[in-house]
């Protein structure tokens, strides 16, 4: 026998685990309900991401070297990448994701254009999964309602998952993002060339940050929060407005976007031969806000359990085969979780607690830590007596803002 694998969704997430499986020839489908999709996004990426996911040039449209950090009294702290060839890469999600789709099905995953709305579990180990899908390919919004048997699926739809509502995966919190991207005069985006900021305050963010991030020939300029009220995301992007209104000044709305931020993992990441990835799942990183990496590199390694544990599409993998994936992954990247998690319950908590993290960036030792877990998604244990510095810094600085005090 050979396995069908069906996969919900083609962003980052989905078009990695499809690409995984038809490399590894099995019968894969990849589900998409708007090829020309552009996710809300900042679309930053990690260096590593460019090199593990063999990125070409094309799909990033800046590299970032530098990076801005502006405190809630306006304390500026510069963080340069030094080296050439290291960068953040900036990219426009529709060029990305249509790529990783496109790769995708290329190496033989079949694409189709279609909107799941339902799925019917099995009652035993064996049967297929039926998945309910109206299909795009007639240029029609509505499509046409089709079928499609599958025997595992991979849930990569997203932060509103319907394949997580039909396993029951449960809920998690999440964090609302709201961007504008603003076409600025030319001499003003000579600014942001190779340069991305972030703003930390309560004026424009209580619980997260607020940014200014360059895009192809635009700024994205957005907070987070995760007091979910129509009402505070306005006016907090008032407030990122009008820190950064200089800079900004003379641009032009060209779009304005918002979506949901998972903030932790949903209780259920694998139910029977189900498994979510991604924003599904709940992927994205505490403090940083960072999803896309963590999105494509959950899925891909999703799918060589499923590669592996079905001894490349022969076998039925079970449950605990999948369940195989989140172990590892917890094990891979558990740590840098509770380590993100912490800074933002330490350092977002108030403006007090913000300026000193403003100032603890302008450690080189903190700024070379910082990169270089970002850039390379390892943890580079410093040495001791650097460590010991930069605990002795934290310290200093959290206590010389009285951020210690209850
Ligand atoms: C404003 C904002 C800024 C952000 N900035 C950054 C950043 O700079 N860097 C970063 O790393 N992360 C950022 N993130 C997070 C990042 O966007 C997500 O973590 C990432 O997109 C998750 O990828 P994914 O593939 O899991 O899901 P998605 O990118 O959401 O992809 C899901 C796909 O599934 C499709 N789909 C959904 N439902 C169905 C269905 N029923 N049938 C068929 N198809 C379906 C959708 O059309 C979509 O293409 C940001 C998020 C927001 C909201």
């Amino acid at each position: 026998m050979t396995i069908r694998v069906a996969v919900v969704g083609s962003g980052p997430a989905g078009s990695s685990a499809a690409e995984t499986l038809a490399k590894a020839g099995i019968e894969t489908y990849l589900f998409e309900r708007k090829l020309d999709n552009a996710k809300p996004c900042g679309g930053a990426i990690p260096l590593c991401m460019v090199g593990e996911f063999d990125l070409p040039p094309h799909i990033i449209d800046r590299q970032v070297r530098k990076m801005k950090m502006i405190s809630p009294s306006n304390v500026e702290v510069d963080i340069n990448i030094n080296k050439q060839e290291e960068y953040i890469g900036m990219c426009r999600r529709e060029v990305l994701d249509g790529f990783l789709r496109d790769r995708a099905a290329s190496l033989g995953a079949n694409l189709i254009n279609g909107t799941v709305y339902k799925l019917d579990i099995p009652t035993n180990n064996t049967d297929p999964y039926t998945i309910h899908y109206a299909d795009h390919s007639d240029g029609s919004a509505e499509g046409t309602m089709k079928t499609l048997k599958a025997d595992v699926v991979i849930g990569a739809d997203g932060a509103n998952s319907r394949i997580a509502k039909a396993i029951d995966a449960g809920d998690y919190n999440y964090a609302i993002a709201f961007q504008e991207r603003i076409r600025l005069p030319e001499d003003k985006m000579a600014y942001y060339e190779d340069l991305a900021e972030m703003y930390v305050g309560n004026d424009v963010s209580t619980d997260f940050y607020a940014w200014v991030f360059p895009k192809y020939d635009h700024v994205a300029v957005g907070t987070g929060t995760m007091k979910v009220n129509k009402a505070d995301i306005k006016n907090l992007q008032a407030g990122i407005r009008k820190r950064a209104a200089k800079k900004l000044a003379g641009g032009e709305i060209i779009k304005v976007e918002a979506h949901p931020i998972p903030e932790h993992p949903r209780p259920r990441r694998v139910v029977g031969r189900v498994a979510l990835v991604g924003d599904a799942a709940g992927t994205v990183t505490k403090s940083s806000g960072e999803g896309i990496y963590f999105a494509a590199k959950s899925a891909r390694m999703c799918a060589e359990a499923i590669v592996e544990f079905s001894n490349g599409g022969t076998r039925i993998p079970t449950e605990a085969d999948l369940k195989v994936y989140l172990k590892r992954w917890d094990k891979k990247y558990g740590l840098t979780y509770k380590v993100l998690d912490i800074l933002q319950t330490v350092f977002y908590r108030s403006d007090a607690t913000r300026e000193a993290f403003v100032e603890m960036c302008a450690d080189k030792d903190v700024q070379r830590m910082t990169f270089d877990s970002y850039l390379y998604k390892t943890v580079v244990p410093a040495n001791p007596l650097i460590q010991m510095k930069i605990t002795a810094k934290t310290i200093g600085s959290l206590l010389r803002g009285n951020a210690l005090a209850p």
